[in-house]
């Protein structure tokens, strides 16, 4: 393939079976570059208000960015786009593994896929050629099985996307799982495939070969020695996400027994000490120096080391100190397709339920074997596990609204592993988020308790949420991983030197802006506003008795007072709609026009 992009898009109809190849506009890619801005682009194009995220209607969009495919560092992850059946926002998400390279080698800078079969089916790519296949074979099966599958099938080297049973089963903390070690996690992806009878896609290029202009040999040599090799990232090299557990525990951030304590006791048994001194092999996505992904040798065999949202939502949280018993219910639970963020914080809140005599269940804090019984139960919506299937939000439906306290969650996504009272920002990030609670968006506790901002006020928050959603923005519109603190400076390099032309960064930094208000504009044409960007109850009114942040609490006339100001720094009226003026400045008057024909009114 020669330069970073093809210039199109596969698109399949699984209602029809029609199969087409489709060119890009060109001033989209100019506009939104790849990936998450590219992909939130023809989301909001092609899915209407209203759109039912389970129905044929929605669509989904697997989008590379113009670095995948390269040898430019960190760059060969690959992201999706979907209306969340979660939350009811958009949803873009990012997996690594090798997905994204072998769609960009085949020729194509993204897949449409939209329609629903009748019947369970795959969708397997080779170079150009696409089919869509039987999969009544491996309906039923679990992720790793149904991988391994669909590979033999092809008969070569080849990268999946699949579904478990959680995801056939229209679970909506359900994800869809890339080469049986990396995520689409969060959003309820796997229903969405589920929704549509897609077990999954199998794609293989026989040339992986990308000519770039010979200025970007020079251009990853310059990034990878002053950028990427160097001690701010080694972290990812050495230790991987599980390096957070003990600052996380330090700073009192860490999730405990469902957010009722923010400092673990046996976090020493599932930290990322535990995890080195059982490494057996690393795993590595495309063209990455880093290989942050670990597999350990436990008594239960070769398993996949937790990442630190696993281990500080299923870990911690559910007091489990032993990483061998921890990475056992984390490999459950990817086999079986679950979102591990949004499971663990599930299961947290029945065990809490328990506790307090509101249900009867077996699930008890630090028993591994009755958290396994019940994400079972929940995959196949079993028992009281179907009460749990869909996360927190619909488990308050079907046992009682008067359990709403006890559900860490905002717009219906359960909360990542960073308690915000112990770094205030991450409640503004999580709350202003546009695919509900991600840590992923503005991660503000870098610079509050692992870096110099002072952490218990929201002070200057504000700035600084909206300068990370942006940046944020960009990088994953080009596609590269958080493992990589890429500056500005890095991505116009880059991205110049792919291009054979000057990249500024202040049309990265607008592109940036104007893919976050994008994104906006499709969730305040669902229906969302200020009333939906708070955070939960418990961060508000109950503190913790233990570690750095005990006694703390957000309090909600400065946490007001930060909204205001973040939605004023972004050029949004008070209650956060988007103005007319910002968004023209941005280049968005059509999609505004857009939004008032389907009844949205801008300020
Ligand atoms: S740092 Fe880790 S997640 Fe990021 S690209 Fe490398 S292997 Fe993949």
């Amino acid at each position: 393939m020669v330069g970073p992009y093809s210039g199109y898009l596969l698109r399949i109809d699984l209602s029809t079976g029609r199969i087409r190849r489709e060119e890009i506009p060109k001033r989209w890619l100019d506009l939104y570059v790849g990936g998450r801005g590219l992909g939130l682009k023809y989301l909001y194009e092609e899915v209407p208000k209203g759109t039912d995220p389970l129905g044929p209607e929605n669509k989904i969009f697997i989008m590379t960015g113009p670095l995948t495919g390269s040898l430019g560092p960190l760059t060969g992850r690959c992201c999706m786009v979907t209306k969340s059946p979660k939350t009811g926002t958009v949803n873009d998400g990012y997996a690594g593994g090798h997905i994204g390279p072998e769609l960009k080698y085949c020729g194509y800078d993204g897949l449409v896929i939209e329609g629903r079969s009748e019947k369970p089916v795959y969708i397997r790519i080779m170079d150009k050629e696409a089919e869509i296949r039987d999969a009544s074979h491996l309906w039923g099966k679990r992720v790793y099985e149904t991988s391994e599958e669909m590979k033999k099938e092809i008969g070569r080297h080849a990268s999946t996307a699949v579904i478990g049973p959680a995801g056939e089963n229209l679970s909506l903390i359900s994800c869809v799982a890339v080469d049986s070690h990396f995520v689409f996690g969060r959003g309820g992806t796997g229903a969405v495939f589920g929704s549509k009878k897609l077990k999954g896609i199998v794609i293989s290029a026989s040339e992986r070969k990308m000519e770039l202009p010979e200025r970007f040999n020079d251009a990853v040599k310059k990034v990878l020695k002053e950028s990427v090799m160097t001690e701010a990232n080694m972290w990812a090299k050495t230790d991987g996400t599980p390096i957070i557990v003990d600052m996380s525990n330090a700073a009192g951030v860490l999730p405990t027994m469902n957010f009722r304590e923010g400092y673990f006791e046996g976090a020493s048994g599932i930290n990322t000490d535990a995890i080195k001194s059982r490494l057996s092999r690393r795993v590595a996505c495309h063209s990455c120096p880093m290989a942050c992904k670990k597999k350990i040798k436990t008594r239960y065999g070769e398993l996949k080391a937790p990442e630190y949202e696993t281990i500080g939502t299923m870990g911690s949280n559910l007091g489990i100190s032993n990483i061998e018993d921890l990475a056992k219910l984390g490999a459950l639970a990817d086999d079986l397709g679950f979102d591990t963020i949004s499971l663990g914080v599930t299961l947290s809140f029945a065990t809490e339920l328990t506790e307090r005599g509101i249900v009867k269940t077996d699930l008890s804090w630090e028993d591994a074997e009755s958290y396994a019984k019940m994400i079972e139960d929940m995959a196949f919506r079993r028992g009281f596990g179907a009460k749990l299937a869909d996360g927190v939000r619909k488990a308050v439906e079907r046992i009682g609204s008067e359990t709403s306290r006890y559900a860490l969650h905002i717009k219906g996504s359960e909360i990542p592993a960073y308690d915000p009272r112990g770094s205030f920002g991450m409640a503004l990030a999580y709350a202003t988020a546009d695919r509900g609670a991600c840590h992923l968006r503005a991660w503000t506790i870098a610079d509050e308790a692992f870096g110099k901002m002072n952490p218990y006020t929201l002070d200057g928050k504000a700035e600084l949420t909206k300068e990370l959603q942006d940046k944020n923005s960009i990088k994953w519109s080009l596609i590269i991983c958080d493992f990589w603190l890429a500056s500005y400076e890095d991505m116009a390099i880059l991205l110049g030197a792919a291009l054979d032309k000057e990249i500024s960064v202040e049309y990265l930094r607008k592109c940036g802006e104007r893919i976050w208000n994008l994104s906006r504009l499709f969730n305040v044409r669902e229906g969302f506003s200020r009333k939906d960007d708070y955070p939960p109850e418990r961060f508000l009114k109950e503190s913790h008795t233990k570690g750095a942040s005990a006694g703390k609490v957000i309090n909600i006339e400065e946490y007001e007072k930060a909204l205001d100001e973040y939605y004023r720094i972004r050029g949004w009226d008070r209650n956060g709609i988007p103005t007319k003026a910002k968004l023209m400045e941005l280049d968005l008057s059509e999609e505004a026009e857009k939004a008032e024909r389907e009844g949205v009114s801008l300020p």
